[in-house]
């Protein structure tokens, strides 16, 4: 375990002095996708200007094997980065570039599709809960046609900072209170914790104002700049000038909840399906590719 522990160091520490409000609190899309995968999806394509650089969260939880053991068969990506987080359950990956690898309990999986991929999802198991996250990560213009790329990240060796009062977060990418994420992007430089807090817990996160930002609870109850974020809900951050960071305060029972900020990247958003350009022209482009077998 890459633990750091942070509880006699005040200096690793850094109070915000000015928290983001609350711009929204949404509960999210019931859909399916892939062969029939029962999810919510939090972030909808309706937020991507809004959450810029962020295109798409799924939330997927379930003990029901009917929810999800159709999985995601071969299908294709281009022009953006996938983030798949796993709490329960264990999902195998395989794809056009010839990576496999198995996604259990706490792992994470980082693949940028970037020119283009074809990859399936399958979960490896028959029964038992599957609970976890996607998101879409956008990639700059000039990175959307670059190779594909993928790592496969076990939960030991994701970052955990343990804080004096018990609470534990998980630093997938970016940097908390000292603690460097296992993924770093340069452009839209991506905040992703899971944050794990005790009953009446707070736990305080530097951000730029300018970064876009989210919160969603999937376990008890937080409260953010005075607003009551319930579970099962994204709290929208607001950017607003001057700020410094986010507050989270954990309800009675503490709270579990993923924070997500990034730069954005102010281009023009072209999506279909799962292609994620800047045209309308590259979207036409990405599915004569994928007919003429070139996304692989
Ligand atoms: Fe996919």
């Amino acid at each position: 375990m890459n633990s750091v522990t942070a509880a006699n160091s005040p200096a690793l520490q850094p109070s915000v002095r000015r928290p983001r409000a609350v711009d929204g609190v949404i509960a999210g899309q019931p859909t399916s996708d892939g062969a029939g995968v029962k999810l919510t999806r939090v972030l909808t394509q309706n937020l991507q200007r809004r959450l810029d650089p962020f295109l798409m969260l799924d939330a997927f939880g379930t003990d029901n094997p009917g929810d999800y053991i159709a999985g995601f068969p071969d299908h294709p990506h281009r022009g953006f980065e996938t983030v798949t987080y796993m709490l329960e359950g264990r999902m195998r990956h395989r794809d056009s570039a010839g990576n496999e690898g198995l996604l259990g309990p706490g792992g994470v999986q980082w693949m940028t599709a970037g020119r283009g991929v074809i990859h399936s999802e399958m979960p490896e198991q028959h029964e038992g809960r599957m609970e976890g996250f996607q998101l879409w990560l956008n990639l700059p213009a000039a990175d959307k046609m670059r190779p594909a790329w993928y790592r496969d990240i076990p939960a030991a060796e994701i970052p955990e900072l343990r804080l004096a009062d018990g609470t534990v977060v998980r630093v997938i990418a970016g940097h908390s209170h000292g603690t460097a994420g296992a993924i770093e992007r340069e452009q839209t430089e991506p905040l992703y914790l899971d944050v794990h807090l005790p009953p009446g817990g707070r736990f305080a996160q530097p951000l730029p104002a300018t970064h876009n930002a989210f919160v969603y609870v999937y376990r008890g109850a937080l409260e953010i700049g005075g607003q009551a974020v319930p579970v099962q809900r994204m709290a929208i951050l607001g950017n607003t000038p001057g700020s410094d960071g986010v507050e989270l305060q954990a309800g009675a029972d503490g709270a579990r909840a993923i924070l997500i900020a990034g730069r954005p990247l102010n281009e023009p958003i072209a999506q279909y399906g799962p292609f994620v350009m800047n045209t309308h022209e590259q979207i036409v482009r990405a599915f004569e590719d994928y007919r003429a077998g070139r996304l692989a």
